[in-house]
């Protein structure tokens, strides 16, 4: 039960939690909401493979055209709402999947080949451009929905169709003299392909993963010459000519793929990919022994990430123009200082592969930045009612780029991620493994979440409840019932918990990386028990490299920023805000009545003030001791980063404050 998106069947969230309020909105409105915005836009009769005035449109950005991701923003969309209909029956959702999969399966070609833009825009040109077309990503969304129909409805409608394409792949490409040496621009359908082979157990497809993954970034690949190279001189391409995106000619970086991924020594280029290919490298990993290369090159790709190119809330990715990472320790807030994209396919793309990372190392270290994501850079993007999107997710706002979100985007890409991944949210909290031969269990719990586990052991069946406010509350209570399976439980502690403490006392609990394993033996004498960490504010430095200088209040996994709404003098979007780290601090639990949720807000009190700048209008370069204090600000409130840009306001919006000397 490696897979979210399989094991999430098991876990049932408790409703009125965070998370189980974000779920009902998606299933209330915002999968109804994506359905209108595809029909509105084309994208959900593009499969009956009839010309659209978007297809004469120039791109908005060249070479790529509007149209290309329809594929697969009508496939995300798909899979997500296979995802809730597996849990909540919805017969206008199941009817608009039932009319998309009949349209998908007409729009197959003779040979299998199945693509929108390559039939109807584009014919005779397909495969001709892996690197900037999108085809194999598309393919690869393609296949996913194909999964999660297929377990929804337990037949091959889709199935089949994505099968016969994917076999056509397998003919085109691989090391034979026949075939293409190519690998997809941009990853996805490397992942997809071994969920595939997972399923099916059909080896070509674990070969032809297998293959992209190696095969990517070698320089003497094809005729001795790297394929992105010769590939685009077959076709003609002008090499003076650069799409926008790309930091400079050629760009073999942006694309992962300047040298091979087992040869890589830092995380480069347009994050999304990068998150999406290291997935499916984790998944090779736990599949297969013997990649020792590929494994040191993925904790070498997430230690830098982690250490060097991650934001205070999980986000990644500094660089607007190629949607992705920066120099090390580049980490602007916002525009105003140079930067910060932090996309929210990047931040959900982190938490696939911490999950896919905690099943070949139970180390806390991958837990512990899958839920700071899922708090702040990725809770952020979705209103609560579920209609409304950021696709980037700065720390701080100004005057170009306000803390705002909107109904939508020309590439769509983040909100159907949202539904995919709220869809299966319940296969992050916990991997199970029952070895019935032993009668025994083990549950590996991740994410503190009201909600209930149920699976068979043998003739048992094991239930796990969490009864749990988190993230306001740190007390988790939990009830396990097994009738005779003998189950062991490991609990995450996190990183940043001061203290813990089991009720009642659990003396032979071992610790071991930052898991707290608690035996079955103890177990059954009890099966109700109490995990409390106290949650309390905590002020989190900036790496000095970065030179930011700032102080960022964090309170268990969720960090807090400030809002115009709570601090309506603010016309400089908190820049000249000084915070300093001796304060006081009050919590207040506040009820929210038009989302319906409750939140902790933080106010600050005395602790915080405006910089006064004054003294540098007379020369710019001011020596320490002429700089004032500022003035004081009798309070400052704060409400979770996920929250913001829920109430109205201008958009003022900062995460890190300036840190008093
Ligand atoms: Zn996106």
């Amino acid at each position: 039960m490696a897979y979210p998106q399989t094991s999430f069947i098991h876990t049932s969230l408790t409703p009125d939690t965070l998370l189980g309020q974000r779920r009902q909105a998606v299933s209330a409105n915002t999968l109804q909401y994506q359905l209108d915005v595809l029909k509105k836009t084309g994208r959900y009769d593009a499969f009956k493979l009839k010309w659209h005035p978007v297809y004469d449109r120039a791109p908005e950005v060249w070479p790529i055209p509007d149209h290309l991701f329809w594929d697969s923003d009508v496939a995300k969309w798909i899979e997500g709402a296979c995802y809730f209909l597996q849990q909540q029956s919805m017969p206008a959702i199941a009817k608009a999947v039932d009319e998309l999969v009949d349209m998908i399966r007409s729009a197959q070609q003779p040979d299998g080949y199945l693509n929108i833009h390559y039939t109807v825009v584009d014919p005779g040109n397909r495969f001709t451009n892996l690197k900037d077309m999108h085809e194999l990503y598309n393919c690869g969304h393609l296949i996913e929905a194909a999964l999660a129909h297929q377990a929804l409805c337990r037949n091959d409608q889709l199935l089949s169709p994505i099968c016969s394409y994917v076999d056509l792949l397998c003919k085109v490409f691989g090391p034979g003299p026949d075939q293409t040496h190519g690998y997809p621009g941009h990853p996805e359908i490397e992942l997809a392909l071994l969920r595939l082979y997972e399923r099916t157990k059909t080896e070509r497809y674990l070969s032809l993963a297998k293959y992209f993954i190696t095969e990517r970034g070698n320089a003497t690949g094809c005729d001795g010459r790297h394929y992105f190279d010769v590939e685009a001189e077959k076709r003609g391409a002008d090499p003076n000519m650069k799409p926008a995106f790309y930091p400079e000619p050629r760009s073999l970086w942006y694309h992962q793929a300047h040298k091979p991924i087992a040869e890589q020594t830092t995380i480069e280029g347009h994050s999304v990919r990068a998150m999406y290919l290291l997935t499916s490298v984790a998944d090779l990993l736990r599949l297969e022994q013997g990649h020792h290369d590929l494994e040191a090159a993925t904790y070498r790709l997430w230690n830098n990430m982690v250490n060097q190119k991650m934001y205070s809330t999980g986000g990644i990715g500094a660089m607007k123009q190629w949607e992705g990472f920066g120099l090390d320790y580049f980490l602007p807030q916002g525009t105003s200082e140079g930067g910060c994209y932090s996309e929210t396919c990047a931040a959900i793309g982190v938490m696939m592969l911490a999950q896919r990372m905690l099943q070949i190392d139970l180390d806390r270290k991958f837990a512990d930045i899958m839920e700071l994501c899922l708090y702040n850079a990725v809770l952020t993007a979705m209103s609560t009612d579920g209609k409304k999107f950021t696709y980037v997710n700065q720390l701080a706002s100004s005057d170009k780029d306000l803390s705002r979100r909107d109904d939508w985007f020309t590439v769509a890409c983040c909100p159907p991620n949202m539904l995919r991944l709220l869809g299966t949210i319940g296969g992050y909290i916990w991997t199970y493994n029952a070895m019935v031969e032993y009668r025994s269990a083990h549950i590996d719990v991740h994410l503190y979440v009201g909600a209930k586990l149920t699976f068979d052991c043998g003739s048992d069946v094991v239930e796990l409840q969490q009864e749990t406010n988190w993230p306001s509350s740190g007390d988790v209570k939990f009830s396990l019932r097994s009738k005779s399976a003998k189950v062991d439980i490991r609990l995450r502690i996190p990183g940043w918990a001061e203290s813990w403490k089991i009720t009642p006392e659990c003396p032979d609990a071992e610790m071991k990386k930052g898991y707290l394993r608690i035996r079955s033996n103890w177990l059954e004498k009890n099966p109700d028990f109490t995990l409390s960490i106290p949650l309390k504010p905590r002020l989190l430095l900036s790496h000095p490299l970065t030179n930011q200088n700032t102080l960022t209040i964090a309170r268990g996994p969720v960090v807090y920023c400030v809002e115009d709404v709570d601090n309506p003098w603010v016309e400089d979007h908190f820049e000249s805000i000084l915070l300093s780290a001796e304060y006081k601090i009050m919590e207040e639990e506040v009820h929210d009545p038009e989302s319906g949720n409750s939140y902790v807000a933080l106010k600050v009190i005395k602790g915080a003030s405006i910089l006064d700048t004054q003294a540098f209008e007379e020369t710019p370069f001011l020596t320490n001791d002429k700089l004032s204090k500022g003035k004081p600000l009798q309070e400052l409130k704060f409400v979770p980063y996920y929250f913001r840009a829920n109430r109205g306001g201008k958009g003022h919006m900062r995460v890190g404050l300036k840190k008093t000397n």
